[in-house]
């Protein structure tokens, strides 16, 4: 246990991680000093905030270290390349992200944590998890990059059995001496390289969260580079690597078997190879990578001791997050769908391959993405593509070279009115028993606020088409 009585640290950033950083040490006797890039109106009046409880808060300078550093904990956005870790690391001061922090100060009889990481599916899955947990009658809650703070869960007034944990590669970069009870990696597609500096770098960042791992290292068949990384990482003895596949499943597997999600890892009865856990059906929606991830979750669960149908149970209470392909409505027989969640690429091809004939909206920010791959594989699914926002020559471009019978709509609009626009003329070339799929394979920064806005722009829009058919 560390004395922090007079101990220097320095916390870098403020915001939804600094903040509270910054005044659980500040109550602990650490000297705490803010350093922030920013100096605006916003981080004006938080650091007044802080300035109030005793803290220093250095505003618009956060590339100094502050005399007498001993430890930096810093948000965990902030690019290892900065020049403060350069400065910590000629004078030996450790980093340590909000994550870490959580882990150190996490008291002796905490409840272990079930983590999940993965380029995409990682809040679903967490979802999915508490809500087996809970139906197994434990306390738990969903916590880390995900609504609840680590801080809070892991110092709050509230007892846990067990944590549901969400963590981005950001916060595995900075969370060294994290040890999870039993740890899944989803799947691992290219995103935020330049954070990370190489798609190496991002996985191995991805993979420190099997480190430790006493139970279980969960893994996705389906994607060698997870169980690379497991293979890897330093376990405790006697942690086992779990693989789950949405094919029939091999010893020490989670697979599917006509429609039944199984269980060959975590067997209750010596007598059988097999125990099956819940239907398909019961995953909402039931489409292919969701049921990968409530496999993930299971696996999780069941490597907690969570017996087969609390499982069932926890995955039929289970509802998704909006603007996860969410069905806003039926119109003229066709299906309109909502993953304005879908940010990217690998995103867009999971939600693309749930259906058959699909309209597709797509378009927005690029972030650097090429979409050669996602329109090869999605082609022969596609009736007809309206494209949108500001980067949406790219996806033409991939669609004259591997679709080009597909009609594309090019709207060359990147107006907010746009996806009213957007939305009649998926109407115009959907026939029935289509659906119309709002799966950006972008962000949304260049038309909307965020993807939540997106996505309710394209429920009002399907709304006044109802309202007007
Ligand atoms: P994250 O928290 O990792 O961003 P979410 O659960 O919020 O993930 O899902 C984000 C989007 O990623 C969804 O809208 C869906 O399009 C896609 N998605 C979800 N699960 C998977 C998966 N297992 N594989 C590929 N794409 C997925």
């Amino acid at each position: 246990v560390t004395d922090w009585q007079g101990k220097h640290v320095t916390v870098a950033g403020l915001g939804v991680s600094g903040i509270p950083a910054a005044k659980v040490l500040h109550g602990l006797g650490a000297v705490v000093t803010v350093v922030n890039d920013g100096d605006d109106e916003r981080s004006r009046a938080q650091a007044a905030e802080l300035a109030a409880l005793g803290i220093t808060v250095r505003l618009g300078d956060g590339a100094t270290l502050p005399e007498g550093t001993e430890l930096i904990v810093t948000a965990p956005g902030w690019k290892p390349d900065k020049p403060l870790f350069a400065a910590a690391a000629a004078a030996d001061v450790p980093v340590w992200g909000d994550v870490e922090l959580a882990w150190r100060l996490r008291g002796p009889d905490a409840a272990p944590w079930l983590a999940v990481t993965g380029t995409n599916g990682k809040t679903t899955t967490v979802q999915m998890l508490a809500s087996i947990l809970k139906a197994a009658g434990l306390r738990t809650a969903a916590v880390g990059n995900i609504g609840v703070s680590l801080l809070d869960a892991v110092l709050g007034e509230e007892r846990y059995d067990v944590l549901a944990v969400e963590l981005s590669s950001y916060q595995l970069h900075w969370a060294p001496s994290l040890r999870a009870h039993s740890a899944a990696v989803l799947n691992l597609a290219p995103d935020h390289l330049d954070w990370h500096g190489s798609m190496e770098a991002y996985a191995a960042d991805k993979g420190r969260i099997y480190e430790g791992n006493r139970v279980a290292c969960v893994y996705n068949l389906a994607d060698k580079a997870t169980e690379d990384l497991v293979r890897e990482a330093d376990v405790e003895e006697g942690c086992r690597a779990v693989g789950f596949t949405l094919g029939t499943p091999g010893p020490s597997q989670l697979g599917v078997v006509e429609g039944i999600l199984v269980d060959r890892a975590f067997v209750e009865n010596r007598q059988k190879n097999a125990q099956e856990l819940a239907e398909v059906s019961d995953v909402n929606p039931p489409a292919p990578h969701n049921v990968a991830n409530a496999l993930a979750a299971a696996a999780l669960a069941r490597a907690f001791g969570v017996p087969a149908a609390a499982v069932r149970d926890g995955l039929r209470a289970f509802t998704p997050d909006a603007h996860r392909i969410a069905h806003v409505a039926d119109v003229d027989g066709v299906a309109y769908v909502d993953d304005s969640k879908a940010t990217n690429t690998h995103a867009a091809e999971a939600s693309l391959a749930a259906y058959e004939s699909i309209v597709w909206i797509a378009g927005g920010l690029a972030k650097g993405a090429t979409f050669d791959e996602l329109v090869a594989k999605s082609a022969k699914r596609l009736r007809g593509v309206v494209l949108i926002g500001a980067d949406r020559a790219l996806i033409r471009e991939a669609l004259v070279r591997h679709a080009p019978e597909v009609p594309v709509v090019d709207l060359d609009r990147t107006d907010t009115g746009a996806m009213l626009a957007a939305v009649r003329e998926a109407r115009g070339l959907a026939r029935e028993g289509d659906t119309v799929l709002l799966a950006p394979a972008c962000a949304s920064m260049d038309m909307f606020a965020n993807y939540n806005k997106r996505g309710d722009a394209f429920a009002e829009a399907v709304r006044e088409l109802g309202a007007s058919a």
